[in-house]
């Protein structure tokens, strides 16, 4: 072999051999970034869990179960027959945050009741971390000589309830609210009471600094009854996005101007509406008396407003009028040639007919025949009358407002869809 040969060789053998140690170098150090790679996704995934873990322990530390003490820590009356409510919690703990339009439910210890009463109030203010507010409007017994009482929970609270007074309260829910930050215009419509959702609404708005177009028609009848004056002119005249009509439909003569303190004479009517927001193409949110919210609702499906972009908060029993049709109803269950079915009340024994021309609710038809289920608003709002089916299915008039787990149904709203077994 000459020197060349053995050059070359060698040659080749170095350059193979560094190649070697190069390729082992590069997997060795590709191994140890791999590791450190895995440890830094490790450790992420660890602060990612860490951060939900405490972000849930914040949040169940403050939301609770049952009733929470909240102290009254100050009285406001709004205007005339309405007063606002200021609560902080007993504990002192921080409050969970809540979206506007909620409610918050009352459990009241009201003297001569055997049971409390349990009514449900909406948040009135925007969220904040210490307080919460409500405001309640009296509800005095009707004008006719008949002997109906007039509201219990509502003058017990204008009545009785004092500064420093101690309130067994649930957290807030429901599902009536506005998200600030969505894309499309809003336009809130209150009639009277109805207003305490929408105030909590533009106020949220506002505090997150939120660009949505938002207006607000607030119906009642005279300067007398305009709750939350001075706030809501601030709110729109502070906030270029915040718009408010204010409409009298009775305004007292030598008192209410318009321009000053109203801006339309007359109720709030699709005409109104129109007038001011031109095209169709928002989402609107309705809360007022049942026929406030009746024609308006159908004024603006007229108008062409899809029904999904209409929300509606109803303050009194909710209708079984406008109940599903009955088509979940299977053969075996079928209603008969009136559209009565059967309910069979599992734990009381009692099998009693539902008359679709009646159109009472599930709670009605148990009490009518001394059935026991417990309730509460009896609007579909406090979940108190929540009752197991075993066989069956309900349907509601409009979408309760509290959730409801697969196989109950909220007896204070649901009508049966065909025979039904409940467990009551
Ligand atoms: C989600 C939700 C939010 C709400 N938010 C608010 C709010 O922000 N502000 C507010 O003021 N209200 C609100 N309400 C309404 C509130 O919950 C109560 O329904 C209202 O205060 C009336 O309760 P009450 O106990 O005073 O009247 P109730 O005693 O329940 O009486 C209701 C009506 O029935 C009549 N009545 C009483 N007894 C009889 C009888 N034996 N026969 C015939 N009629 C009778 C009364 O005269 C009265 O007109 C809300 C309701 C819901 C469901």
């Amino acid at each position: 072999m000459d020197t060349a040969a053995i050059y070359i060789g060698s040659g080749l053998v170095i350059l193979v051999a560094v190649q070697l140690v190069t390729v082992i170098v590069e997997s060795l150090l590709s191994l140890t970034r791999q590791v450190k790679q895995n440890k830094l996704s490790d450790l992420f995934m660890l602060e990612r869990i860490e951060a939900v873990r405490a972000r849930r322990e914040l949040q169940s530390a403050n939301a609770w179960n049952g009733c929470r003490k909240f102290v009254v820590k100050q009285r406001v009356e709004e205007s005339e027959g309405t007063c606002s409510f200021c609560l902080e919690p007993h504990d002192g703990k921080p409050l969970p945050t809540f979206k506007p339009g909620q409610f918050l439910t009352f459990q009241l210890d009201v003297p001569g009741l055997e049971k409390p009463a349990i009514r449900c109030y909406s948040l009135s203010d925007g969220p904040r971390p210490d307080s919460y507010r409500v405001s309640i409007k009296r509800v005095p017994a009707p004008d006719d000589s008949s002997n109906v009482p007039p509201g219990l929970v509502s003058n017990y609270f204008h009545d009785h309830i004092r500064e420093g007074d101690l309130l067994d309260v649930r957290a807030p829910s429901g599902h009536f609210f506005v998200d600030p930050h969505a894309k499309s215009s809003a336009i809130l419509i209150a009639g009277g009471v109805g207003i305490t959702p929408m105030a909590s609404m533009l106020k949220a708005i506002a505090a997150s600094g939120s660009a949505r177009q938002t207006t607000l028609f607030y119906g009642i009848r005279n300067g007398r009854e305009h709750a939350f004056k001075t706030e809501l002119q601030e709110l729109a005249e502070n906030h270029d996005n915040i718009q408010v009509v204010t409409c009298y439909s009775n305004p007292r003569a030598g008192h209410d101007v318009k321009g000053r303190d109203y801006d339309v004479a007359g109720r709030v009517t699709i005409d109104v509406i129109r007038k001011t927001v031109e095209t169709s193409n928002h989402r609107y949110f309705l809360c007022g008396p049942p026929e406030f919210m009746r024609s308006l609702g159908s004024e603006l499906g007229d108008w062409g407003v899809p029904a999904k972009h209409i929300f509606t908060e109803a303050f009194g029993p909710a209708s079984l009028k406008s109940r599903k049709s009955m088509s979940s109803v299977d053969s075996k269950s079928a209603p008969d040639k009136e559209g009565n079915v059967t309910v069979f009340f599992s734990r009381s024994g009692k099998n009693v007919v539902w008359e679709t021309g009646n159109a009472l609710s599930l709670l009605e038809l148990a009490e009518a025949n001394d059935v026991q289920i417990e309730s509460g608003c009896r609007t579909g709002g406090c979940g108190t009358c929540k009752v197991a089916i075993k066989k069956g299915s309900v349907s509601y008039g409009s979408d309760p407002d509290c959730d409801i787990e697969s196989g109950c149904g909220l007896a204070c709203v649901a009508g049966p869809d065909g025979d039904l077994v409940i467990d009551a």
